[in-house]
């Protein structure tokens, strides 16, 4: 049965608000009008952490990961005292990752520094492109030359973990500018970054308007030449679109590909959530508004079933280049979860782990079809 005690706890902090929403963008996010009510919101945040301490109380949290929207539009003082609510009330591992989300339009010196300041030890920059033409397409809020100045300002300040989110194949983007994208993030030598793909999501503005998009052969060559790229940059790929310098893989994302337990708090916010006997996914209201009303309500709390989780823990961990031990499979699931894995997805698994053989984890969303069936 489920072993909670061995499964890695992270804490999910979601701030839903940005300057801007991004033509592309599906996530919980809304423009920003009239004044940030930071104080507030983080109150809010607070009464949500304290009431789901209880669930977790005999466990190390590993990992906390602020995202958005645009958790950089808020101060480190306000941060300050939201941190100091997670101390008081979980159990931090010596070496917990926190990481916080930025958009390089948000970027000020003083701010940045506080962040030091308060214990946030790893930024997640969402640069896209160093290409002002294509950042003006992708309704970004930033120019190019402040995305590489706030990487270079947050080197200096001293954040040694530092991502950089990147996009390819964009409306009207040829190879050389893919590269030249891959060129300049890796020049500035972050040790992670994550290179992703443009897709057009339902409920986004592409979505009613789409941009033309590279041709599907072109995109093609983009992705292997710029996974030739990287890779001889000495960036590894550990997730479908996370690369990383040895040692520095996201804990926090990590632990959600290893179908790991997190606590989500916030607007919006997903959390996962191992029980003795059940596990449990849980959803806050989506509306800021509504979630402050009652920060600790759930808009969703549901089991996952037994029927699901073959498909659930594969693709979590199927993500992964080096996947999950089975013996990780097991004290997250149940011991017939591996069994049902195994028995449909044999001939493209390595033997002795739940990974995709190398020829495979192309195709991952292919496989994982035959999960459903
Ligand atoms: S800044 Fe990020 S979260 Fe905000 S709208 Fe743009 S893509 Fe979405």
């Amino acid at each position: 049965m489920y072993k909670p005690e061995r499964i890695p706890l992270g804490i999910y902090v979601h701030f839903p608000w940005c300057i801007a929403k991004c033509p592309y963008c599906d996530f919980n996010s809304h423009q920003l009008r009239g004044a940030l009510p930071a104080e507030a919101y983080v109150e809010s945040l607070c009464q949500d952490l304290i009431s789901q301490a209880g669930n977790v109380s005999d466990r190390e949290v590993t990992s906390i990961f602020m995202g958005g929207g645009t958790p950089s539009l808020f101060g480190a003082d306000v941060l300050c005292h939201l941190m100091t609510t997670i101390k008081q009330h979980y159990q931090l591992a010596s070496h917990v990752e926190i990481t916080i989300e930025a958009n390089p339009g948000t970027f000020e010196v003083d701010r940045f520094a506080g962040y030091v300041d308060v214990g946030i030890n790893r930024l997640s920059i969402g640069v896209q492109s160093f290409c002002d033409q294509m950042l003006k397409k992708l309704g970004r809020v930033h120019c190019a030359s402040e995305a590489y100045d706030a990487v270079t300002q947050a080197k200096r300040l001293g954040f040694n973990h530092i991502n950089v989110d990147i996009m390819y194949a964009l409306s009207g983007q040829s190879i050389d500018g893919m590269l030249q994208d891959l060129e300049v993030a890796c020049q500035l030598s972050p040790d992670h970054l994550s290179w992703y793909e443009l897709t057009i999501e339902p409920r986004t503005a592409y979505y009613k308007r789409p941009p033309s998009l590279p041709s599907s052969e072109l995109k093609d060559d983009m992705t292997d030449l710029g996974l030739a790229y990287l890779a001889k940059q000495g960036y590894e790929r550990y997730e479908i679109s996370a690369f990383s310098t040895p040692g520095s893989q996201c804990v926090h994302n990590s632990n959600t590909w290893q179908f790991g337990d997190y606590i989500g708090v916030g607007a919006g916010a997903c959390g996962k959530l191992t029980m003795a006997s059940q596990i449990y996914r849980t959803q806050k209201q989506s509306s800021p508004k509504l979630y402050q009303l009652n920060p600790l309500a759930y808009a969703k709390r549901e089991l996952v079933s037994h029927d699901r989780l073959a498909f659930e823990v594969a693709l979590c961990g199927l993500r992964l280049v080096d996947g999950m031990s089975w013996d990780d499979v097991t004290s997250r699931s149940l011991p017939i979860t591996g069994m049902e894995i195994r028995s449909k997805l044999a001939s493209v698994l390595v033997p002795d782990r739940l990974q995709f053989k190398p020829e495979a984890f192309h195709y991952y969303n292919e496989h994982l079809v035959a999960l459903l069936s």
